[in-house]
C-alpha cells in the first residue's frame, strides 16, 4: 500500500506538488493523467524517492520515506519502476540486463536468477532474445525487457511513467498488453499514461493532477463521463 499525505515540493521556487494526498490500497491499480507539466513525474518518483518532498508524508509497504538509508533500500527493493526512455545497459544482453540487480543487490545465485529471468522474459513474450543486446531489439521488445527486468526484483509495487509515448503506433499495444497481463496478477501499479483505453480496462482509480494538485479522482468510467472540472473536461477534450 501506498500513502501520500499532504506532499509538498518546491524546485526552487517553483511550487510543483501542492498538498497531494493519495492512497493506494495493495493489488489496487491506479492511472494518473494530466497535462504536461502538472507533476506527474515527480510525484511518482517521490514515491521510490528518485525525488524528495519537502513537506507531508510517503508511505510505502510501511516504511516512510525519510533520511533513513536502510528504508531507502527497503522502497528500492520493493519498488519497480518503468520509464518513457527504456534505460536498459546498451552494452548487455537482454538476460544480463534482467540478472544484474538480482545478482548484485539482491545475491541471488547466477543460474537461478538467469532461470528467473527467463521465466519473465516468458511472460512478456520474448524469451528468444534473451542473448541479444538492447540495440537489435525494436522499442516494444525493449520496453518489454525493461519490465522483465524490475520484474526480476520481485516489486510489490510498480511504477510506470509513460511507458508507451516513446513508442511508434504499432508497438504500443504489445506493451499495453504486458501491462494489462501484469494488472491481472494483482500486482500494484500506478501508471503515468494518456492510454486511456488502458485505464478503462485496468484501472481501480484514475487520479488528474494539474499545476501540481490533485484535481479529481475516481473511478474511470465516472471521472471519463462525468468531469466535475473544468480543468478536467479541457483536458478531456484534449486527448479523446
Ligand atoms: P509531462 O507530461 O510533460 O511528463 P509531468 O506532469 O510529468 O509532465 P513533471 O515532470 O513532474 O511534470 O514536472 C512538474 C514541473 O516541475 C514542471 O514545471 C517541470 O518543468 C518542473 N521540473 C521537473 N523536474 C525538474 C527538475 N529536475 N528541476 C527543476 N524543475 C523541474
Ligand atoms: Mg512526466
Amino acid at each position: 500500500a501506498i500513502l501520500l499525505e499532504n506532499v509538498n515540493k518546491w524546485y526552487g521556487a517553483m511550487h510543483v506538488l501542492r498538498d497531494v494526498n493519495l492512497q493506494v490500497a495493495t493489488g489496487e491499480r491506479v492511472v494518473v493523467c494530466g497535462p504536461s507539466g502538472s507533476g506527474k513525474s515527480t510525484m511518482i518518483r517521490c514515491i521510490n524517492r528518485l525525488e524528495q518532498h519537502q513537506q507531508g508524508r510517503i508511505v510505502v509497504d510501511g516504511v516512510e520515506l525519510t533520511d533513513d538509508v536502510r528504508a531507502l533500500d527497503t522502497i528500492r527493493r520493493e519498488v519497480g519502476m518503468v520509464f518513457q526512455s527504456f534505460n536498459l545497459f546498451p552494452h548487455l544482453t537482454i538476460l544480463q540486463n534482467c540478472t544484474l540487480a538480482p545478482i548484485w543487490v539482491r545475491r541471488t545465485p547466477k543460474a537461478q536468477a538467469e532461470e528467473e529471468a527467463m521465466e519473465y522474459l516468458r511472460r512478456v513474450k520474448i524469451p528468444d532474445q534473451a542473448n541479444k543486446y538492447p540495440g537489435q531489439l525494436s522499442g516494444g521488445q525493449q520496453q518489454r525487457v525493461a519490465i522483465a527486468r524490475a520484474l526480476c526484483m520481485k516489486p510489490k509495487i510498480m511504477l510506470f511513467d509513460e511507458p508507451t509515448s516513446a513508442l511508434d503506433p504499432e508497438m504500443i499495444k504489445e506493451v499495453l498488453d504486458t501491462m494489462i497481463g501484469l494488472a491481472a496478477t494483482g500486482m500494484t501499479m500506478i501508471c503515468v499514461t494518456h492510454e486511456m483505453g488502458f485505464a478503462r480496462t485496468v484501472a481501480d482509480r484514475v487520479v488528474f493532477m494539474d499545476r501540481g494538485e490533485v484535481v479529481e479522482s475516481g473511478p474511470p468510467e465516472e471521472l471519463f463521463n462525468n468531469p466535475r472540472t473544468d480543468r478536467l473536461r479541457g483536458f478531456l477534450s484534449q486527448i479523446l
